[in-house]
C-alpha cells in the first residue's frame, strides 16, 4: 500500500456527493463505530452520507445516536442513489449483506480495513491487518483523508478500538493503539462511560446466553467449544445471537489454546466463532469454511449442513490445525 492510495481515496471521496457506508452483517462495535465516525467526518464535509446495516444495530451501541441528528438511529438496509459507496471493518463483499449480490450493476468503491484475509473489497483498498480494530485505521488516516476529530467521531472511534481489542488487552494490541485511543481521549472521548456502555454492562438475556453456552461446553486436547441451539436461545427468549464474549471466555480457560462457538442462527445456517491464542491460527480454520477474520480471532457462517452434521467437521479441521501448529510451536 503506498500514501498515493490515501490521496486516490481522498481524491473519490472529494467527487462523491451521496455516499453510502455500510455496516457489516451482525455488526459490533468497530463496524458501527467505523461507519459512524466515517459518515459524521463525510456529513461535516457537506456530503449526503447513507448509513446502511442490513441487521439491526445491538443496543449496546445505541447510545452513540445521541449524536446524529435529531438523536435518532441512521441506519437503513439498502442505500438509494448513492454516488459512492464505502466498507469501513468489511473483509469479504458478502459481509456487506446482501446489497452488492443482488446488484452487481453496484459495486464498493472503498474499503478501509484491518482484516488479514481481505483481499481488496473495494476498486481503492486501504488494509492494515497489523492493526486491532478498522477503527484504528479510520483514527490512523483521517487527517489524510482532510477530516479533523470532533468530539463525536472520537467517541465512535473509541468505542470500535476498545470492542474489537477487548479493552486493550487482544495479542496484536501495541503500543500506537494506546496512543490513538489517547488522542481519541484527549479529543473528548469519554473512555468511562464508552467501555461500561458497549462493552462491559450486559443484559440479562446475554448471561441467558452464556449459561446455555456453559451448559454444553466441552473441553479436551487443548480445545474447548459449545454450541447453543435455535431452540435453546429461543426456550429462553434470546432472538439475537450475539455471544458477548463467550466464545473468548472460553478460550481463556487454563489450558486451552483454541475455543469455538457454534451458534445455530436457523435450521441450516450456523455462525462459528474461533479463538485462538498465538501460535494458533484460527483465520487459516475459518478460511475453510468461507468465513475470515483474524489470526487470533475468526469467524464463518455455513449454510446447508445442520449445526450437529457441521460440529464434528470443524472439530476435526480445528484439532488439524492445533495439531499442526502445536509442532511448530
Ligand atoms: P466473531 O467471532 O466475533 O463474530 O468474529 C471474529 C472475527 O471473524 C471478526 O473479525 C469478523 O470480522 C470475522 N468474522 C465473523 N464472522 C464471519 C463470517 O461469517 N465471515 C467472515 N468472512 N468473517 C467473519
Ligand atoms: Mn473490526
Amino acid at each position: 500500500m503506498l500514501r498515493d492510495d490515501l490521496q486516490l481515496i481522498r481524491k473519490r471521496l472529494e467527487k462523491a456527493k451521496n455516499i453510502a457506508v455500510f455496516a457489516h452483517v451482525m455488526p459490533d462495535g468497530d463496524s458501527v463505530g467505523s461507519v459512524l465516525a466515517l459518515g459524521w467526518a463525510l456529513e461535516d464535509a457537506g456530503k449526503t452520507v447513507q448509513y446502511i446495516s442490513q441487521d439491526p444495530i445491538p443496543e449496546h451501541f445505541h447510545f452513540l445516536f445521541e449524536y446524529c441528528k435529531d438523536g435518532k438511529n441512521p441506519f437503513v438496509s439498502e442505500p438509494v442513489g448513492a454516488d459512492c459507496f464505502v466498507t469501513p471493518d468489511i473483509s469479504s463483499v458478502d459481509r456487506a449483506g446482501s446489497f452488492f449480490l443482488d446488484h452487481p450493476e453496484f459495486s464498493v468503491d472503498i474499503c478501509i480495513d484491518h482484516h488479514i484475509s481481505n483481499e481488496g473489497v473495494g476498486k481503492l483498498n486501504w488494509i492494515v491487518p497489523e492493526s486491532p480494530a478498522a477503527c484504528e485505521v479510520l483514527k490512523n488516516i483521517l487527517p489524510e483523508l482532510g477530516f479533523s476529530f470532533t468530539q463525536r467521531i472520537s467517541s465512535a472511534l473509541l468505542c470500535g478500538i476498545i470492542t474489537d481489542t477487548n479493552s486493550f488487552t487482544n495479542s496484536n494490541v501495541y503500543a500506537g493503539s494506546l496512543r490513538a485511543a489517547a488522542d481519541l481521549i484527549d479529543n473528548g472521548a469519554d473512555i468511562f462511560k464508552i467501555s461500561h456502555i458497549a462493552y462491559e454492562e450486559h443484559t440479562i438475556q446475554e448471561m441467558d446466553f452464556w449459561r446455555i453456552g456453559m451448559s454444553n461446553l466441552k473441553m479436551e486436547n487443548g480445545l474447548a467449544w459449545s454450541k447453543v441451539s435455535k431452540a435453546e436461545r429461543e426456550a429462553r427468549g434470546i432472538f439475537n445471537s450475539d455471544d458477548s464474549g463467550f466464545v473468548s471466555y472460553m478460550g481463556n480457560t487454563t489450558g486451552i489454546k483454541v475455543s469455538v462457538l457454534f451458534i445455530e442462527l436457523d435450521e441450516r445456517i450456523t455462525k462459528i466463532s474461533w479463538r485462538g491464542l498465538p501460535g494458533y491460527n484460527v483465520a487459516e480454520v475459518a478460511l475453510e469454511f468461507d468465513g475470515g477474520g483474524h489470526k487470533a480471532a475468526s469467524g464463518a457462517t455455513v449454510h446447508g449442513p445442520r449445526m450437529d452434521e457441521l460440529i464434528p467437521v470443524v472439530l476435526d479441521k480445528t484439532n488439524a490445525m492445533i495439531f499442526r501448529s502445536s509442532g511448530q510451536l
